[in-house]
């Protein structure tokens, strides 16, 4: 691993100073990043850390005014064993209860969640062996090579991996916004294909707090997700719902570049009770713009009855 300096921040001001000095990256739980530094998976290499965890007062879940506010470097394992959001923002709770394994929730932030860049094992193989275009490469070697955890719904800029996040699908379904140092982002709008990022931030943007509103009375909200491994895994598919109260959202990730708004799943279902029939009926229109690669094509079946559960699920929460 290539030496960093490590500066541990008192305020968000103090990050963004930092940040800006040249080859700088935050660092929250790590559980990313620390992995990618070890393996050398990119051709840059930041020479600071700066510790965000160490900021007083970004490690909160509290509802104000209707609105559940949960601070960037809220750990995951606070999020998922927290009762009001169980109770009113459940796909959000579930999504977080499903990432890796206890020690990763308990190190990894929501922050780290939504910002963690993608998987690929030509993109995350150690030293950088593949300069692929996610590394300003001329390549996707996923295209032709093997390609069976990738997109479902074609390439963003030429590359098929996907984006992973548990809880991003969870935060879309559920209408959140993220706030960043320098403006709010609807989280249906968050997540971009970037070199290497995944997100829409800027260089030195950071995230500083996400906020849910409150969802309508009668709305309910649930997440699945579909790995190979019953514990630690990455998704295959997951899908986070919420219904009732108003317009359905469904959201999907691993099976693009970026999370997948169900937009179609969500016209056929709207205004309509949640039963069988109709579940199956918006998990069909959920993968109509599907374009599976020979390798994922097993992956369309698993997101139909994802996105079908997900539904029936509201009804017993
Ligand atoms: C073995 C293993 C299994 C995993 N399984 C899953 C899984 O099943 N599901 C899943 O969703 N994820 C999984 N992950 C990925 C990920 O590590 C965790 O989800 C975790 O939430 C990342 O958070 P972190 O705080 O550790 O991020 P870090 O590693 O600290 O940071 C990740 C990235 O986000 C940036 N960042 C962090 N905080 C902010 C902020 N506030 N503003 C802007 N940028 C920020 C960092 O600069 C870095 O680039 C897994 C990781 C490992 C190692």
């Amino acid at each position: 691993m290539k030496a960093f300096n490590h500066t541990n921040a008192k305020n968000l001001a103090e990050a963004k100073t930092a940040l800006a000095k040249g080859e700088a990256e935050l660092i929250a739980g790590g559980t990313d990043l620390i992995g990618r530094l070890k393996d050398n998976i990119l051709p840059l290499h930041p020479t600071a850390l700066i510790n965000i965890k160490t900021i007083d007062g970004l490690d909160y879940i509290k509802e104000e005014a209707g609105v559940l506010k949960i601070g960037a470097t809220t750990r995951l394992a606070d999020i998922a064993a927290n009762s009001v959001i169980s109770q009113k923002y459940t796909a959000l709770a579930q999504a977080a209860g499903r990432v890796a394994t206890p020690h990763v929730r308990d190190m990894g932030t929501i922050g780290g969640n939504l910002a963690q860049l993608h998987r690929c094992w030509y993109f995350r193989k150690p030293e950088n062996r593949f300069p692929c275009v996610r590394k300003n490469g001329t390549t996707c070697y996923a295209m032709t090579g093997d390609n069976r955890y990738h997109s479902i719904f074609g390439a963003v800029n030429r590359c098929i991996a996907v984006n992973i996040s548990d809880t991003a699908p969870a935060l879309i379904a559920l209408n959140a916004k993220i706030l960043t140092t320098s403006r709010t982002i609807d989280a249906d709008s968050f997540f971009d294909v970037k070199n290497p990022g995944n997100t829409v931030l800027a260089a030195g943007e950071i995230i500083k707090e996400i906020q849910i509103p409150a969802p309508p009375a009668g709305a309910r909200s649930a997440f699945l997700k579909f790995a190979i491994r019953k514990s630690i895994d990455f998704p295959i598919v997951n899908c986070a719902v919420l219904v009732g109260g108003g317009p359905a959202r469904i959201a999907l990730n691993a099976v693009a570049p970026k999370p997948y708004r169900a937009t179609k799943a969500e016209a056929v279902i709207a205004g309509k009770p949640i039963n069988d029939a109709n579940a199956e009926a918006a998990a069909a229109a959920a993968l109509e713009d599907a374009k599976p690669l020979t390798a994922t094509r097993y992956k369309l079946q698993i997101a139909r009855t994802l996105v079908k559960r997900a539904l029936l699920r509201t009804r017993t929460l």
